[in-house]
């Protein structure tokens, strides 16, 4: 019995430390890439949620080290309560952008409604899409994973079309020019939406 217990804390342990270092390190990858198109704040913030209890405990439970514990957990109980928490709450993600239809006369309209994403959540997406891409292909990575991630429509939720077609502007560019190009011609984006803001 004490063995059981102290087995089940030690892997508990694993899975918090693997956990841990696999954020830390997405963290680290997005920030940098985020500090390069100037979203300083956003560098710093993005993904915090995930040391909240709610979404660290699931992580550590279901660590597994070479794929997202999310889907651990879906296969485990059906779904995953971390992702809903995410997404929930992080606007760098295009499913927290989703709302509901008002269907007035057209009972056929769609109910689930994609809003385009504000451009310094679709710059910092990007990023985000960039720095895994990063780690999952290692030292095989290319400048066109990220648009071939895309363009393999794994993605099922509906998107806004505005920030779909951004997103693979983007990440065309990226595949074509590389980061150095790209990332500038972001970061004159986010500028000029900025001075639109003002305006
Ligand atoms: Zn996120
Ligand atoms: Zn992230």
């Amino acid at each position: 019995m004490h063995l059981l217990l102290r087995d089940f804390e030690m892997s508990n342990i694993k899975g918090a430390i693997g956990h841990l270092r696999t954020i830390n390190r997405h963290r680290r990858l997005v920030r940098k890439h985020c500090f390069r198109i100037g979203l300083i704040r956003q560098g710093l913030m993005h993904d915090l949620s995930k040391y909240s209890p709610s979404e660290f405990i699931v992580g550590a439970k279901y660590f597994q080290g070479t794929r997202s514990p999310n889907n651990a957990e879906r296969e485990a109980i059906g779904y995953s309560s971390a992702w809903l928490h995410h997404k929930g709450r992080n606007k760098h993600h295009y499913e927290y952008w989703i709302d509901y239809n008002v269907r007035g006369k057209d009972p056929d309209a769609p109910v689930l409604i994609p809003v385009e994403m504000p451009k310094k959540y679709l710059a910092e997406m990007i990023m985000d899409r960039i720095a895994a891409s990063k780690v999952y292909c290692g030292k095989n990575y290319k400048d066109d994973d990220s648009l071939k991630y895309f363009l393999s429509g794994i993605e099922k939720a509906p998107m806004h079309p505005n920030t779909s077609k951004d997103l693979e502007f983007y990440l065309r560019m990226l595949a074509d020019k590389g980061e150095k190009e790209t990332f500038k011609a972001i970061r004159q984006m986010l500028k000029e939406d900025k001075k639109k803001g003002r305006a």
